[in-house]
């Protein structure tokens, strides 16, 4: 075999601590390498265009490369081989950058590590075979979960494009958390002025079908060729024959209804519908509350519906749609502050957070757009806000900033100081973090303009003083302790990972960090892809984002779904698992265990044998080392290759041979 190899200088990344030259000369002095050489960026044109050369000039059979993570230029290498006329699965890699010179300062061992992975790779490429991808037909449809701005935005854009999009949300209506806001910063323009035209053109546009008050139940498939079966949970009304006139829920008699829309400031009624704007504007149930459904008692909502839509019996239903891609929107949840004790730990009804303190603002909340304090409904003359609740503080184990909160308490406080001219606002904060476009000016205003006090500081508690709170806290500018007397405090609690979306990222197939928030597949190049080919990243379930860069990242999803969807047929990673039908016995254990459900059972000559569906599998290897027979191999990483890398590693030869 006629092997060349590349050790890469990455500018000074690699070279300023390995000596790449040696590293190529020891490695010339492999006996399968034809060809070896130091080059000082493998990855860019002219460093491409000599491997290319070199392939033509010595007839070389494979390729090493040696330098950065494979994660980012193992396609590109691949390419570049295939240009040559190589099979591009005749290439391997070495990291000598975040393996070798990134970790250690010391040149000489360096020098010799870097030799090894080289002469490793070496090994493998000598038991390297071809492989050949092979083509399947593209879905193209798209499913958009989450229906919050960013999954909106996906979902139109996709069907812009021409594509037919499932969009599913999990509540009764879409909007995600804008829809509850009052205005947004930093124009203080009304957010359903902005968001509910884009709702709308959701319900309108033909290329849209929606599942509101639905979930994502199981995904099966792969690029291309997704199962996902939805499940609607039962609303106990027809949507079909509703026409969201809302007779019913001004006429049911059980008023004592959890209201998520409203924060749960407010209750509602057991029939309703979330908002005025809702889309779907349909009514539902909520059974927990149900007069009919609890006790078989009143019943009125259905004698009194003129479309005869109520089905007091309805059950969950699940529906199967086939897609080719898909786009988790999820969105975020808010942090629980009844974690901190020392802030009434949910106690004190005038201790409020943020997203509550914006439906009392909202002049379509149960407060008509009058701020007003829960306890006594009399208008708060001290407002104090608190950032920070639940972000930055690793007590609580969110030692992240959520990035939009210091945005919208500014905005919080101009609107307070727009609704009560006679009111002061205090805002206790650790920094103010205002990056965006006219943010600083904004944060600025609040303070200049509308007279926001800022006490650089944590508050240490707050309790209650009479009819008001005390809210207690260090001034770390003065260097001294502060009190001050609120009527109302609004505490600006940070964002976390959605509720249930790890459960759905194992759906999914993807990866999340330990907060639960969705991994995008290179944090800096490929913000909107995950490492599960075909599902995309779109908004703050990838991390707390504010409404222009969810925004931006959903229509960035929908953009690489429309360039996915572009080619009539895709390619198949060959690097899958290949079963060996004489060792076979067919006791099923891999079956059993392969996580994405891609081996079946089948009958060969009578006997049962397990079959890997290829497009199906990711080959991520779990059966090579379940099957007791050692009946299944994984391509490119076959037990010959490992061995060979091995063997390589302890410079001896390959010690055996399962082929
Ligand atoms: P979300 O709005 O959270 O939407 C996610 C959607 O997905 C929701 O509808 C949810 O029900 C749904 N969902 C969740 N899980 C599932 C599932 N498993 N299946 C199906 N559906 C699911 N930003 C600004 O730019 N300007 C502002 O003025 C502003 N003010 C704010 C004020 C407050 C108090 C808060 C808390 C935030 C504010 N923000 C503001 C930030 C803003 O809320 C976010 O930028 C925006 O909501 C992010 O949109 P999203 O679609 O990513 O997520
Ligand atoms: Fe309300 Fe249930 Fe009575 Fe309908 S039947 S009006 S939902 S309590």
């Amino acid at each position: 075999m006629k092997i060349g190899v590349f050790i890469c200088h990455c500018g000074s990344n690699i070279a300023g601590t390995v000596d790449v030259a040696k590293v190529a000369e020891e490695v010339g002095k492999l006996p399968d390498v034809a060809y070896s050489t130091d080059t000082m960026y493998a990855c860019s044109e002219p460093g491409q265009e000599g491997i290319i050369q070199a392939i033509k000039d010595h007839n070389l059979d494979g390729v090493v490369v040696a330098s950065c993570t494979p994660r980012m230029h193992e396609p590109t290498f691949r390419r570049t081989v295939e240009r040559a006329g190589l099979n591009r699965y005749m290439f391997e890699m070495a990291n000598i950058r975040e393996h070798v010179s990134w970790i250690g300062k010391d040149k000489e061992s360096n020098t010799q590590k870097a030799v090894d992975l080289a002469s490793i790779a070496v090994a493998k490429l000598t038991q390297d075979r071809p492989l050949i991808a092979k083509k399947f037909g593209v879905n193209k449809r798209v499913m958009v979960i989450g229906g919050g701005v960013a999954g909106i935005q996906a979902a139109l854009d996709c069907a812009d494009g021409g594509l037919e999009v499932v969009l599913v949300e999990k509540t009764a209506t879409i909007g995600g958390k804008m829809a509850k806001l009052d205005k947004t910063f930093p124009t203080v323009d009304c957010s359903s002025c902005i968001l509910g035209p884009k709702m709308v053109d959701v319900a309108q546009h033909p290329n849209i079908t929606l599942y509101a008050n639905a979930e994502v139940d199981s995904v099966k498939g792969y690029v291309g060729n997704f199962e996902v079966a939805v499940k609607k949970k039962a609303t106990y009304v027809d949507w079909t024959a509703c026409t969201g006139c809302g007779l019913c829920t001004e006429k049911c008699p059980s008023k004592k209804a959890t209201d998520y829309f409203n924060e749960k400031i407010a209750t509602t009624t057991a029939i309703s519908i979330a908002f005025p704007q809702a889309i779907p504007k349909k009514a539902s149930i909520d059974p927990e509350y149900c007069i009919k459904i609890t006790k078989d008692k009143c019943g009125v909502c259905e004698k009194l519906c003129p479309t005869k839509a109520i089905r007091y019996d309805m059950q969950d239903e699940t529906v199967i749609e086939p897609v080719g891609a898909i786009i988790a929107a999820t969105g975020y949840d808010l942090f629980d502050y009844t974690r901190y004790g020392e802030y009434g730990g949910g106690r004190y009804p005038d201790v409020i957070t943020s997203l509550q303190y914006e439906r009392i603002l909202s002049a379509s909340g149960p407060m008509a757009g009058h701020i007003k304090r829960p306890s006594d409904g009399k208008e708060p003359k001290n407002v104090v806000f608190v950032q920070c609740v639940g972000s930055r503080d690793k007590s609580v184990d969110r030692p992240y900033c959520s990035g939009f909160c210091c945005m919208y308490t500014a905005k919080q406080a101009i609107q307070t100081k727009d609704h009560l001219p006679d009111s002061q606002t205090y805002v206790f904060y650790m920094d103010i973090r205002a990056p965006g476009k006219m943010y600083d000016e904004f944060t600025r205003r609040a303070m200049e303009e509308y007279g926001a006090r800022y006490i650089r500081g944590r508050v240490a508690m707050i309790y209650p003083k009479g009819d008001k709170y005390i809210v207690r806290g260090a001034d770390t500018l003065a260097g001294t302790q502060v009190e001050v007397e609120a009527d109302l405090v609004v505490l600006a609690v940070g964002a976390e990972a959605a509720k249930g979306a790890s459960n759905l990222a194992e759906k999914l197939r993807i990866s999340y960090d330990k907060y639960g928030f969705y991994m995008e597949s290179h944090v800096k190049l490929r913000p909107v892809e995950t490492n599960t080919a075909g599902v995309f990243l779109a908004g703050s379930c990838q991390g707390p984002k504010d409404i222009p860069s969810s925004v931006a990242q959903g229509s960035a999803a929908a953009s690489k779904v429309l360039g996915l969807f572009s080619k009539d047929e895709l390619e198949s990673d060959p690097q899958v698992a290949s079963v060996d039908i004489k060792r076979c016995v067919g006791c099923g254990k891999c079956i059993e265990t392969c996580p994405f459900g891609a081996i079946e059972e089948t009958d060969f000559r009578g006997e049962p044998k397990a079959n890997v569906i290829e497009t199906v599998c990711q080959g991520c290897g779990v059966c090579t080392s379940t099957c007791p027979q050692g009946a299944i191999q994984l391509q490119h990483f076959t037990d010959n290759q490992i061995l060979a890398e091995v063997n390589a590693l302890c410079q001896q030869p390959l010690v055996t041979s399962f082929e």
